[in-house]
């Protein structure tokens, strides 16, 4: 960069956020909520609930959807957010690997999947895998299809490798939907299964295959996946044994509103019970090249509201993600005022959103992740898979 451009880029880029949502309560009562709210009763009493920190019911998150002005919502979700962490914004240096594509559920709304067999699919191999990884990274992330061909050990012997070679980098491995896929095909149950995998070196689960929990949408969209209830057990077993895990939820296809808050109360019950969840991830369907080609996929507006429903509905789950693949990199950055603590991270290569039409860089480098917080005026935080923190941006 020229010095010129310098001296401009420092005099006119602003570094810090020109308002402070995380006074929300102190605005709201100079301004008045009325201002916002246009005479809306319901969300007031609603967003005094946020202001005081109570739970939100399922009906209170269906009137946030249909009726909340955007910005309000977005000040409340800041607000809780700035509640449980502040200015910090999460990231991780990771690496995702997507081992196989041949996958039996042939799911509607995957741009994924090839049908097993198929010369257009592709299983890497165990090597493959390995020499895929290098020590630069906290946190291997590595999914694919419920693959009927490999068996137990290929899974197995993945894990083992990877613990070997990298016993200091974070392995997040396998959704709860093949890990039942897993189990079911080596004549294991999900426990024994689970037991062997953590004996490997699983340290941590990924999020994938929530969707929709509703058993109408399911059916529609994904009838051949296990259900939402088989999804939470697999999750509810694995916390059970000390295994964190994510969660998320695919939006913007066919579901209504009212499906999307009951999913988030299914997520929120469960944590109640375990604790188990360190983040959601709201993941904004991507239709081309699906079944569902001809919807026109969820807005920005959509994405920004989900979000902040998904930070105030989910008051006991510690971190919302912004998955920049699937949001943009522009819009998950304003998504950080939304509630959004996180921006998940580096990825490096990712093939499932972007054969669904996903048009953002396939990873991208740390530096990157730091400049977009900071030019939301907030301060990265490196962390690994279970948020033990490496370094933060305002320690210098
Ligand atoms: S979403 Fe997952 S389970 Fe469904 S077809 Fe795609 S790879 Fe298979």
């Amino acid at each position: 960069m020229s010095p010129t451009a310098r001296k401009w880029r420092s005099s006119t880029v602003p570094t810090a956020s020109p308002w402070r949502w995380w006074n929300i309560p102190g605005a709201i009562e100079e301004i008045g909520l009325e201002f916002f709210l246009e005479g809306d009763e319901r969300t007031e009493a609603i967003a005094r609930k946020v202001i005081a920190g109570e739970r939100l019911s399922v009906d209170d998150g269906l009137h946030l959807y249909s009726n909340s002005p955007l910005h309000l919502l977005g000040a409340l979700a800041d607000h809780a957010k700035r509640r449980s962490c502040g200015d910090d914004i999460y990231f991780c240096v990771n690496r995702h690997v997507n081992y196989s594509d041949y996958c039996v559920n042939e799911c509607r709304f995957c741009a994924y999947f090839k049908k097993p067999g198929s010369p257009e699919g592709r299983r890497l191999s165990v090597n493959q895998v390995i020499e895929m990884l290098d020590s630069g990274y906290r946190e291997f992330h590595i999914v694919g299809g419920c693959d009927p061909e490999p068996g137990l050990y290929y899974y197995l012997e993945m894990l083992s490798r990877m613990k070997k070679a990298y016993p200091e980098t974070r392995r997040q491995c396998f959704t709860a939907v093949e890990i039942e896929h897993i189990s079911r095909m080596s004549g294991l149950s999900v426990d024994e299964c689970l037991d062997m995998m953590i004996a490997a070196g699983l340290e941590a689960i990924p999020g994938g295959g929530a969707e929709i929990f509703d058993a109408e949408v399911r059916r529609e969209i994904c009838p051949n996946k296990i259900s939402g209830d088989a999804y939470l057990d697999v999750h509810r077993k694995a916390h059970e044994k000390g295994i964190k895990s994510n969660c998320t939820m695919l939006y913007g296809h066919i579901e209504e509103p009212v499906h999307r808050i009951e999913h988030l109360a299914k997520l929120r019950s469960l944590q109640d019970e375990t604790g188990g969840f360190l983040a959601f991830i709201p993941l904004s369907f991507h239709p081309e090249n699906t079944m569902y080609a001809d919807l026109p996929g969820p807005g920005g507006i959509d994405d920004l509201r989900t979000i902040a429903i998904s930070r105030l509905m989910l008051d006991n789950i510690p971190h919302i993600k912004a998955f920049w693949i699937m949001l943009g990199l522009k819009l998950a950055q304003v998504a950080l005022h939304f509630g959004a603590d996180d921006l998940d991270g580096t990825v490096v290569e990712e093939h499932i959103t972007h054969r669904a039409g996903a048009n953002t860089p396939v990873g991208i480098a740390r530096n990157e992740i730091i400049r977009l917080i900071r030019g939301a005026g907030l301060v990265p935080v490196e962390r690994d898979t279970l948020y033990k923190i490496f370094w933060r941006g305002d320690e210098g």
